[in-house]
């Protein structure tokens, strides 16, 4: 590293060859970056630099250029030179906290200056009494596409605007930032009465914002002292002006008369039927109707679209069942996001931006979903909070926060409290609604932040103490969330997304736990501790119950008790038709403890062992070893009865903490199942060697996941031979295959011809024939596994299979449904394998079923038109109890 030649001083360029001489911005001796008391900088994360230790209180500029950012605080900016470099100076070490105390900008954001124009005035004193240093930072922000080559001695002194201290070149091959755009000096002013009942709320305010988008110009609204930039709803709504204020629009650039009248006509316009704002927190007083109530896999008659009645949401049963219990709001729980971030700082920014456009996804399917019902108020509610999770005023505070080494989320918690600190201290009950929208908005990004890095489960009920029969509400639980539940106090679970056939409602059904998805962000709005009815067949959350509907829904509860009651005496027997056809009643399991259930419920056999679930919660994928010991302890546990072991299934909407895929534009078409073996063939390997590892060789049998055609998993079969060889396994160790595409069942009697056996998951078959994603809420209604195209998939796979006299399993959800049970004997599938303790129920269903009957029906029922057709069929040839 070349120290910096005095020669070079007396360059009156920015650039020399190339280079880019920064000179310093303040005057005292200089620091080395790593000297600098703030590890963010010190470690170099925010970039490459130097530091000085002011003794003046005087920011200069270190070079010609234009103002990208300056921290509405003051005590720090970034400027970005023509040739892209940008420039961060920041004055002392956690100054933001200082709030804006003694520092007073001197330009404004967007301002192009010229090297040694006064930026920032800042009274040391204060700053020194308040900050635990003055050692202020020059860094190169976007050190990946300039590389420092020259900075000055370390101790010497520097003069601000005199003394260069580094000089900078452009890293070959990246490319350099755009410039920003040229800031025109153009200013206009206008004065305007507000008439709207209730003055600049936040309907006016964000349709002003609206108005001045595309215009060349800049608008700033003045209401005495205060002043907020258009673009930002939160400042405008803290500006605190009222019906009959008079505030001032102060509009900069080429087309700054445009905006600023465009923004006066929409403040002045009284818009239809608007008197001030909508209520924003209220439930919807029109009843909230979500879709009708399907049996998708969740063993739930089909119903007529059912009509909320008040005091109810309507949503879709992912586990069946009856509860009563205290709703208990899991993700309202306080979400700690750690101070400091892990990485970068240009990674913690993106990780915000992620999770604030999550969010806004979220956001703008609720506005369609409440407009498509009609709820017009409802819908403007969630409009207002996308307007507000885009406000600059919230997210520059944040990124803020971020450049001194802040993690996402609680830079976000931190912005967002802040606002609600302003809104506040403005005495008006409309604002304190805008605060409330704040903190929905400030939990919503916590979630997306803790989801995305895995630590939802960290921050929710794991931690909580749960009173008795909790109602736990979530948006949607993940299937971390509900490893870590203390079911014994849970006595239903609902949420307000989520897919009859998600993961999380699979986890629902084994664990027994009655669960409602797809109840809408209604359910957000009732209070914690109300008392609930949870009726999860009928689909229905009733959160103003009579003391009738508790009493007879206790009652029902007992009932559906005794029914459980007498099923599981004779559980432990062999289930067969009246007519003396067998069938195999297995269970689906993805732990130990699940196999232990399995056995006691009376489980044939383990039908599906979903071992990415087995293995979620782990930093490092399992060795060969782990994979062993797992599957070699749930093949004792289960006493001489088979388990089939499906290969890794991770992806889509199965996610595990070890293996972060890239990320895919479509998950669900993407690396899933056996092709995650395309990236990461070591993962499948280290798993079948496990697999093959365990004692007796036919406790267990391999189920491939996602198998398009013979290819594949003729592939997969070899390997699996060569690793058998190399074992010392002289047994054949028998394989399945998933049927779960269309192309596999289409591909049936090719695939049996080397398969031992098929398993038809119908969850994605019925994604896939649908092209319905199973996690969608909005379609978990009609993402129904007896819509007829599945059920003719179903016969055409038992129909390949039996071309080479192989059986047929079904391990789907739909197989635990009592309205599919007598159609998936009719088409000829042998086994049904069930949430564990769903199996006593299914068992009892076949002996009341007659074989010869099933298959006449079975058949009938392709023909028909519907899911719904075929429910209606289903129950009247077979009634339910
Ligand atoms: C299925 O798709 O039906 C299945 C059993 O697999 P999973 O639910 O684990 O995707
Ligand atoms: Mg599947």
């Amino acid at each position: 590293m070349e120290r910096i030649q005095e020669s070079r001083l007396m360059s009156p360029d920015n650039a020399t060859e190339g280079r880019i001489v920064l000179i310093a911005p303040l005057s005292g001796p200089v620091v080395p970056l790593a000297s600098v008391p703030d590890p963010v900088f010190s470690e170099g994360l925010f970039g490459d630099g130097i530091a000085v230790d002011p003794l003046v209180g005087r920011l200069v500029s270190p070079c010609d250029g234009t103002v990208m950012h300056l921290a509405r605080t003051g005590h720090a900016v970034t400027l970005q030179t023509a040739e892209g470099a940008q420039v961060l100076v920041h004055i002392g070490i956690d100054t933001v906290e200082l709030n804006g105390k003694g520092f007073t900008p001197k330009v404004e954001q967007g301002a192009q200056v010229r090297r040694g124009d006064l930026l920032i005035e800042f009274d040391l004193d204060v700053v020194a009494c308040n900050a635990p240093s003055l050692v202020s930072v020059i860094a190169v922000a976007n050190s990946d596409a300039f590389e420092v080559v020259e900075r000055a001695g370390y101790a010497s002194h520097a003069e601000a605007g005199e003394t260069p201290l580094l000089v900078l070149r452009a890293r070959e091959g990246a490319v350099a930032a755009t410039s920003v755009a040229e800031v025109v000096t153009n200013e206009v002013r206008r004065s305007v009465t507000l008439t709207h009942a209730g003055g600049l709320h936040a309907r006016p305010a964000a349709r002003a914002r609206e108005a001045v988008r595309g215009i060349d110009a800049r608008v700033e609204v003045r209401y005495g002292e205060r002043k907020a930039a258009i673009e930002s709803v939160v400042g405008l709504l803290g500006l605190g002006a009222g019906e009959g204020a008079t505030i001032e629009l102060v509009g900069l650039g080429h087309e700054a008369q445009k905006a600023v009248d465009a923004v006066a006509n929409e403040l002045l316009r009284e818009a239809p039927g608007e008197g001030g704002e909508a209520p924003a927190r209220q439930l919807s007083p029109a009843p909230v109707v979500a879709p009708v109530a399907s049996a998708a896999g969740a063993g739930v008659a089909a119903q007529q679209a059912p009509r909320s009645a008040p005091g109810t949401l309507i949503g879709v049963c992912a586990a069946p069942g009856v509860a009563v219990g205290k709703l208990v709001r899991w993700d309202d729980a306080e979400l700690e996001p750690s101070e400091l971030a892990s990485g970068p700082s240009s990674a913690e920014s993106r990780l915000l931006d992620k999770a604030v456009a999550s969010v806004d996804g979220e956001l703008d399917a609720s506005v369609r979903a409440a407009s498509q019902r009609g709820a017009i108020g409802e819908a403007g509610i969630f409009q207002m909070h996308r307007v507000l999770l885009e406000d600059p005023t919230l997210i520059d505070a944040a990124r803020d926060l971020i450049s001194l080494g802040k993690s996402a989320g609680f830079a976000w918690r931190a912005s967002i409290r802040e606002q609600i600190a302003v809104l506040g201290k403005v005495d008006d009950p409309l604002l304190a609604e805008r605060a409330a929208d704040l903190r929905d908005l400030e939990k919503r990004v916590l979630r997306a932040l803790a989801n995305a890095n895995g630590t939802g489960n960290a921050m929710g009920a794991a931690q909580r103490e749960l009173p008795e029969e909790a109602v736990l509400a979530a948006d949607e639980f993940t299937p971390s969330d509900l490893a870590s539940l203390d079911r014994k106090r849970v006595t239903a679970l609902v949420m307000a997304r989520g897919g009859a056939t998600s993961h999380a409602a699979i986890i629902a059904r084994q664990a027994g736990i009655p669960a409602l998805v797809a109840l809408g962000d209604a359910l957000h709005k009732i209070e914690e501790g109300t008392q609930v009815v949870v009726d999860a067949g009928a689909g229905s959350l009733a959160f103003a119950p009579s003391p009738q509907d508790v009493e007879r829904a206790r009652a029902e509860k007992q009932r559906l008790a005794g029914v459980r009651e007498a099923n599981r005496r004779t559980s432990h027997e062999a289930a067969a038709t009246r007519d003396g056809h067998a069938v195999e009643v297995a269970a689906n399991i993805a732990t130990l403890e699940d196999a232990r259930t399995a056995v006691e419920n009376g489980a044939d056999s383990v039908g599906l062992l979903r071992t990415e679930l087995m293995f979620i919660h782990r930093q490092a994928a399992p060795t060969v070893d782990e994979h062993r010991e797992g599957y070699q302890a749930i093949a004792e546990a289960l006493g001489g009865r088979t388990a089939i072991i499906r290969t890794l299934d991770v992806g889509a909407d199965k996610e595990v903490d070890y293996l972060t895929l890239p990320p895919e534009p479509n998950p669900a078409l993407g690396l899933r199942g056996i092709r995650l073996a395309q990236v990461r063939p070591d993962l499948l390997d280290d798993q079948l060697r496990g697999l093959l590892a365990v004692e007796p060789m036919g406790a267990v049998r391999i189920l491939l996941p996602m198998v398009t055609d013979v290819g594949e998993l003729v592939r997969l079969r070899e390997r699996i031979d060569t690793f058998a060889r190399e074992a010392g396994r002289t047994g054949r160790i028998e394989v399945g295959v998933m049927i779960e595409v269309p192309s596999a069942a289409l591909l049936a009697d090719q695939l049996a011809r080397h398969a031992d056996f098929l398993s038809i998951g119908t969850n994605d078959l019925t994604q896939y024939t649908l092209a319905m994603d199973r996690c969608q809420p909005d379609l978990a209604a009609q993402a129904d596994g007896l819509h007829p195209a599945v059920l003719r998939l179903v016969s055409i796979a038992v129909e390949g299979a039996n071309k080479h006299g192989k059986w047929v399993g079904v391990c789907g959800a739909l197989a635990g449904d009592p309205l599919a049970v007598p159609l998936l004997i009719g088409l000829g599938v042998t086994e049904l394998s069930v949430d564990p303790v769903s199996v006593p129920s299914i068992k009892a269903r076949v002996r009341k079923l007659d074989y010869s009957q099933c298959r006449e029906r079975a058949f009938e029922v392709l023909a028909l038109e519907s899911a719904q057709a075929v429910r209606a069929a289903s129950r009247a040839h077979w009634p339910l109890d």
